[in-house]
């Protein structure tokens, strides 16, 4: 079920895998998205699961739509029937409310300050990374009263898989320097985890990348947009403040 769990003080990070769910055929088995064709039962059923494990009462979850917008929660606005927030990145200070950002090849991001009691959950494509969804996020959280921001990582499609047109590399590459890379088969690509990286240092935020070895599109126990295609699932990121 867990690809990473761990406690920082009162704060508890996970990064799921795709053992341990009811989920079938690409969303085999954890599958957290609601995007990939699985029933809104099978969702439902693992979202509990997870929640069970983490000990918390359902997971806050967001509609993603690759922008940049934050939005503060401080209850689970989730049931199962789609009723969430439409944003990229949820930010609370409520303790015990876990928040999920669900991902397959994009990159998850975890946020805390423990001491100011805030955490965040950031899903940042390629999209994102170019709207600066992530400094947006810390922005939020200094806003709150963040001060020793803390972040996560998570596994992501890698810089030598995540083949875009040179166009499109281009692009990002001019947006966020650093980010261009080339496949290991040699064409145009983006490394857009170790953008996401470079936009949390430059914000001052201390980093722990997690997912730095860990490719989605290479490694079969993660869900892979680009390696499954329609019908992948989508694994997740939780931080919760205890
Ligand atoms: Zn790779």
């Amino acid at each position: 079920m867990f690809w990473f769990r761990e406690s920082f003080g009162d704060v508890e990070v996970a990064f799921t895998d795709r053992r341990g769910g009811v989920s079938t055929e690409g969303r085999d088995s954890l599958n957290l998205g609601s995007a990939g064709g699985d029933t809104m039962e099978n969702v439902v059923t693992n979202h509990r699961r997870v929640a069970e494990a983490l000990g918390v009462d359902g997971l806050g979850s967001m509609s993603q739509v690759h922008g940049a917008s934050v939005v503060a929660v401080d209850a689970l606005r989730q049931d199962g029937s789609g009723t969430v927030p439409e944003c990229d990145a949820l930010v609370t200070d409520t303790r015990g409310l876990a928040l999920l950002v669900r991902v397959a090849d994009c990159v998850p991001v975890l946020l805390a300050d423990a001491d100011a009691g805030l955490v965040a959950a950031v899903h940042a494509g390629r999209a994102g990374l170019v709207g600066a969804v992530v400094p947006a996020a810390v922005q939020a959280l200094r806003a709150r009263g963040a001060d020793a921001l803390r972040s996560w990582v998570g596994p992501r499609a890698c810089g030598s898989c995540y083949e875009l047109p040179a166009e499109m590399a281009d692009a990002v590459e001019a947006a966020v320097p650093g980010t261009r890379s080339t496949t290991s088969w040699g064409t145009p690509a983006v490394d857009v985890g170790a953008g996401v990286v470079a936009q949390l240092r430059a914000a001052g935020v201390v980093v722990d990348d997690l997912g730095a070895q860990a490719c989605t599109i290479e490694d079969e126990r993660l869900f892979s947009y680009r390696r499954q295609g329609t019908e992948s699932g989508r694994f997740g990121g939780v931080v919760v403040l205890r």
